[in-house]
């Protein structure tokens, strides 16, 4: 079974998270259910912030990257914490806002801002837009002219390297949809409109990798990259960067065959670089940003579900379908992402049914993983899939016109609502 340090098995042989029965919390909360252990975010959000504070100084935080995981209970998180965020859309600023998150903080990314994303931005305050492109710095300083204000802003530079990792989900190329590349001037040429155009702050720049990065060093050959873009720059433009954002991708232990990840000493292994990159440039220390999405969230999630059907079809392969799958997470049907899963009231049991955990929908390839071990189920038992707070309530659907499951938060004093199921009323409440 996955091992973590808030995952074991109590005297009833019920798998037990976050110090709670889980067969008890789909009693309770009904299925499928998204299970966040809060204390594990915040355990998370605590070693970026420490890191930052001790190596960088000069007011470094971490962003939580939004897109992970969006709604009101994970941004008053995020303000206790002191964290900044990364936001995408207007829909998570909103939800933000909603919560009483301090937007100055908020960082505002993607490849295509629309007006009205850059005139909501502006009128709620937000701390900056991460430019990505010619037309959208344009736009920005056009709309911010419009309102008087002087926008900050942080260009997003692809610096071209490859961080060995998924293609799908590998954003740091020169081949990229985001930011403008090194290598073919473009990032050169963007940095000088950013500093030609009125109502713009240029404050530094911005650059991720990509995602599931377990070593440190992909981070450094980022940084030394854009540390040496940043030293072009001040020569070339005699313009100073403030700010290097570094972006998000600390990968994160999935199933037992990945490693186990020590954030504490790649943060100390990045740092210690980037300051001997500086001296060696001679330009001062940036402030340093990062932004981690799920080494924040993923493995502070579980999802419970109620198995089905155990269907086996000799010479083939045998079916364990559960009352969830892909409209609460798609990410085996987009990436082919590995989970490992419990009989949650069979924990003690040994795991010796190979099967394919499938999904409730009307799609073939609406399943949550292949080849998976489990106690061999009955209707009724309890599924439960490790390391599902990432991407999955954030990119749930209601697909087949499922509503999307509730979720659930532990802490110290037991556990919460921290969103409701969605009714059938909900669905149709577009309709017209
Ligand atoms: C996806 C993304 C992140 C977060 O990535 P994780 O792998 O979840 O840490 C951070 N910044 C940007 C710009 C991203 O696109």
């Amino acid at each position: 079974m996955y091992t973590s340090s808030n995952v074991s098995v109590n005297e009833k042989g019920h798998l037990v998270f976050a110090g709670m029965d889980t067969v008890e919390l789909a009693k309770e909360y009904g299925t499928p259910l998204y299970v966040m252990d809060e204390e594990r975010i915040r355990e998370r959000c605590r070693i970026y912030k420490k890191a930052m504070d001790e190596h960088f100084g000069n007011g470094s935080i971490p962003l939580f990257a939004s897109k992970a995981l969006s709604l009101k209970r994970i941004y008053e998180i995020m303000t206790e914490e002191g964290m900044g965020i990364d936001i995408v859309s207007s829909g998570e600023m909103h939800t933000a806002k909603k919560a009483g998150f301090d937007l100055s903080k908020a960082y505002f990314h993607g490849n295509n801002k629309t007006d009205f994303d850059i005139k909501y931005g502006i009128e709620n305050n937000i701390g900056y837009f991460v430019c990505d492109n010619a037309d959208e710095l344009r736009a920005i300083s056009l709309i911010a002219g419009e309102h008087r204000i002087t926008q900050k802003i942080l260009l997003r530079i692809t610096p071209g390297i490859d961080p060995h990792t998924l293609e799908a989900i590998n954003t740091g190329k020169v081949d990229s949809k985001f930011g403008a590349a090194i290598e073919t001037g473009q990032a050169d040429s963007l940095t000088a409109l950013a500093l030609s155009l009125d109502n713009i702050e240029l404050c530094g720049f911005h650059c991720h990798i990509g995602s599931q990065i377990f070593e440190y060093e992909p981070f450094v050959d980022a940084a030394t990259i854009m540390l040496s873009f940043i030293a072009d720059m001040k020569a070339k433009y005699s313009f100073e960067a403030k700010e290097l954002n570094l972006g998000g991708g600390m990968g994160v232990k999935y199933t037992d065959s990945d490693p186990e990840i020590c954030y504490s000493s790649n943060l100390n292994g990045i740092a210690t670089l980037i300051k001997k990159k500086c001296n060696d440039l001679g330009i001062n220390m940036p402030k340093i940003l990062m932004e981690p999405g799920r080494s924040i969230v993923a493995d502070a999630g579980i999802t419970l579900y109620t198995v089905g059907g155990v269907k086996e079809i000799p010479g083939f392969r045998n079916y364990v379908s559960i009352d969830g799958g892909m409209p609460d997470n798609p990410r085996y049907a987009l990436y082919q992402s590995t989970y490992e899963a419990v009989i949650a009231n069979k924990a003690n049991l040994t795991p010796d049914y190979k099967c394919t955990l499938a999904g409730r929908c009307c799609e073939s390839g609406d399943l949550i993983g292949e080849g998976m071990m489990l106690t061999k189920p009955v209707r009724g038992d309890i599924a439960a899939v490790f390391v599902t707070g990432a991407y999955n309530y954030s990119m749930a659907s209601n697909y087949n016109r499922i509503p999307r499951p509730a979720m659930v938060m532990i802490n110290k004093n037991g556990s919460y609502l921290a969103l409701r199921r969605e009714s059938f009323e909900d669905l149709c409440k577009n309709d017209i």
